[in-house]
């Protein structure tokens, strides 16, 4: 069965299940979804006069002759052996593997799979993936690559999976009219291919397959959710609590904050639902949207909720909002992963019985069966942070309750169609006022110590900076600059007549508080972090953004970065540096330094890089999906959409004419819902 443990599986004790464990699998499922990352594509076989020196390949070689191993500095072996394809003669350059020179003989026939290099004439590899005549079968195949966690191999992986694969048979989901339709194959048929593929053809077009499958599912999910809640909500159009506010700033709403403020009223006035989503740039201010917002549920005699993505922008709002609203009698409370249990149990009552007006947390708030009388509006603030389900989470909470969700990342329109469908979307194009773009430099290594001698000159007006890093600790593998040993450089030598703190994302909730606190009051005049600051925070006195390996983040982080400076009056400055001198990372980094328009930069960046990095990483949090991915697979996206919409108008969604598919939508929901 696909929801057994793994246990079932021959092969897999209680040892090996604990170790897989560590990587999210438990069940048969998770394991024939545990897929290959990438392939070794060994069919292509080469001689040296076809070289490719772009791509892996193939080459049948002979070998002349060994080479002595040579010690080079730190323990750095080299040993070079000479080939030869039958006409011309090559290289072999391995590093730190001695135990070759006894498992290479002279004469025999060897397989290489690897991107030679011409050097001093002669094609050259380095390290290559070796297999003998004796393993010409698995040499001339398609290897999967698989992820790993210690202590499990890339042999132990294959055949954990082979094992699972010849137990069970993956249940069909897609309906065959639309794998007709489409040319795919079942889910069973397109799982095998991905372990064990004949061709990379193959392999396409049984991924594509998974994927709008995946899709499909999610689509359905996401459809049979509005369904289920419907259009009505409450009406809300009491406009003296927000009027108030509104004659109380110190400043006048922009053209877009106006806009989008108009656009929330009408919403929240009428007897249909508000679905809404606000996206402006980073410093456009859309956060007193949303107390506004709050503030006219509350004034329509409703509750609110607020959510952030993480608590030192949830405690941020919170104090904003109470320095707002407190003076207007409306009660505000703060519920995080950090707050006690007792205290906990207070705030909540306060909000069930109508005590508390405004809640604002973290995730927290998800997990807390939260009840109360009248939740008229939940804000959710950078959305891009959470799966778009577990804001339909969220939003379980009261059916009927208005939502408005605000974002910094700017969603390109055709992905919002498919992603948030019947979403409303508001944008804020405009700055306030006075607002001076960001002063944005892109240095190399050697401009590193011009930048620390400007660092310590900003230092001297008395003003802070930022510091980011691409890593907590320190990586051999990695030759980035890790946050814990730049923390170590900076406090001990570089600038030790400073204050200087670390903050990251393994410290505890109470560590990052005391560390965001002891910076706000100035106590550190440096902060050196990872990207945890790269939401929301807000320190006036912090003007200056120093980014090492900015190459590394995609730049809609880099962009957020920026918005933590430049927050005051005072000019602001943002360097990032970057050891990667290649044209395309210059070019990338380039955009930021000419533009601080983020929707200009998440144009450009998909142009350059076809759409994917500009979230940074599969993970972004938009959607989580097993297989598909939002951007590379938009068009399957897009298909499902149109097939989802037609089967649950067509109302085929049931036991009788569609029972695999909705099995499988069923079994999706109870995924997304674990997660
Ligand atoms: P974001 O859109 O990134 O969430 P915020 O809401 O945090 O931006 O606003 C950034 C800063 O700009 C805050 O200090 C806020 O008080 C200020 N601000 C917001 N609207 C205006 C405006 N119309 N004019 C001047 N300052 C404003
Ligand atoms: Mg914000």
């Amino acid at each position: 069965m696909i929801h057994s443990s793994i246990k079932t599986i021959s092969g897999i004790g209680d040892k090996t299940a604990e170790k897989l464990k560590k990587m999210h699998i438990t069940v048969v499922e998770d394991l024939l979804y545990t897929l290959p990352y990438r392939y070794e594509d060994g069919t292509h076989l080469r001689d040296f006069a076809h070289a490719d020196f772009d791509h892996n390949r193939t080459y049948r070689v002979r070998l002349l002759k060994k080479g002595n191993i040579r010690y080079l500095k730190k323990g750095l072996k080299l040993q070079q052996f000479t080939v030869t394809d039958g006409v011309d003669v090559g290289e072999i350059a391995l590093f730190n593997m001695p135990f070759m020179d006894r498992k290479l003989r002279i004469d025999d026939v060897y397989y290489l799979y690897g991107k030679p290099k011409y050097f001093k004439g002669k094609i050259q590899f380095t390290g290559p993936k070796i297999y003998t005549e004796d393993e010409k079968k698995a040499a001339l195949s398609i290897t999967p690559i698989y992820p790993l966690v210690e202590g499990i191999g890339q042999g132990s992986m294959k055949k954990y999976i082979q094992n699972a694969l010849s137990d069970v048979e993956v249940p069909s989901i897609v309906p065959a009219y639309l794998r007709k339709r489409y040319g795919l194959l079942t889910e069973d048929e397109a799982i095998r291919t991905l372990h064990r593929p004949d061709s990379m053809e193959a392999v396409n077009r049984a991924r594509q397959s998974l994927v709008f499958s995946e899709f499909l599912c999610f689509q359905l999910a996401l459809g049979r959710f509005d369904e289920k809640r419907g259009h009505e909500g409450f009406v809300m159009d009491h406009e003296e609590l927000s009027d108030a506010i509104l004659s109380g700033l110190p400043f006048e709403l922009t053209d877009g904050q106006e806009a989008a403020w108009e656009d929330i009223k009408d919403d929240m006035a009428s007897p249909r639902r508000m679905e809404r989503l606000v996206q402006g740039d980073v410093g456009s201010g859309k956060t007193i949207l949303a107390f506004l917002a709050m503030a006219r549920a509350v004034a329509s005699g409703y509750q609110a909720m607020m959510m952030a993505p993480t608590e030192i922008l949830a405690r941020q709002h919170y104090e904003d909002a109470f320095q707002l609203l407190l003076p207007l009698g409306v009660r505000v409370e703060l519920l995080t992963g950090s707050t006690k249990p007792a205290k906990r149990r207070e705030i909540l009552d306060h909000f069930k019985t109508g005590a508390c007006d405004i809640l604002i947390g973290t995730h927290a708030l998800f997990e807390e069966d939260i009840d109360a009388e009248r939740i008229g509006l939940t804000v959710t603030d950078e959305q891009h942070r959470f799966g778009v389900m577990q804001r339909e989470r969220l939003q379980e909470k009261q059916s009927k309750s208005d939502r408005l969700i605000m974002t910094a990342t700017p969603i390109p329109r055709s992905l919002g169609i498919v992603m948030y469908g019947n979403t409303d979307i508001s944008s804020i194009r405009t700055m306030p006022k006075g607002r001076k773009a960001v002063e944005t430099t892109v240095i190399g290594d050697e401009g590193l110590e011009g930048a620390y001698a400007f660092i310590e000159r900003f230092l001297q007006t008395g003003q802070q900076v930022y510091v980011v890093c691409p890593l907590i600790e320190e990586n051999p593998d990695l030759s980035l600059h890790a946050a814990e040993s730049v923390y170590r450089y900076f406090k001990r030598t570089r600038f030790k007549r400073y204050g200087v703190g670390l903050i990251h994302g393994q410290q505890s909730p109470e560590e990052k508080n005391a560390v965001m606190e002891a910076f706000q009051a100035n106590d550190y005049q440096i902060l050196i972090s990872t990207t945890v600051i790269e939401v929301g925070v807000n320190v006036v006195n912090a003007n200056l953004l120093f980014v090492f390996d900015a190459d590394r983040f995609g730049l809609a982080t880099l962009h957020q970065l920026r918005g933590r400076v430049g927050r005051g009056d005072n000019k602001a400055y943002c360097i990032l540096h970057s050891s990667n001198r290649s044209l395309k990372s210059q070019q990338r980094l380039g955009i930021l330094a000419q533009s601080s328009d983020g929707f200009y930069i998440a144009e450009e960046d998909m142009k350059l890089r076809g759409g994917g990095d500009f979230f940074g990483t599969r993970q972004s949090g938009i959607a989580n999906f097993r297989v598909g991915d939002l951007f590379e697979d938009m068009d399957i996206m897009r298909y499902a959409k149109i097939e989802s919409d037609a089967i649950l108008k067509g109302g085929h969604l049931n036991v009788s004419e569609e029972p695999d598919l909705l099995a499988g939508v069923e079994a999706y929901e109870e995924r997304i819902r674990g997660v």
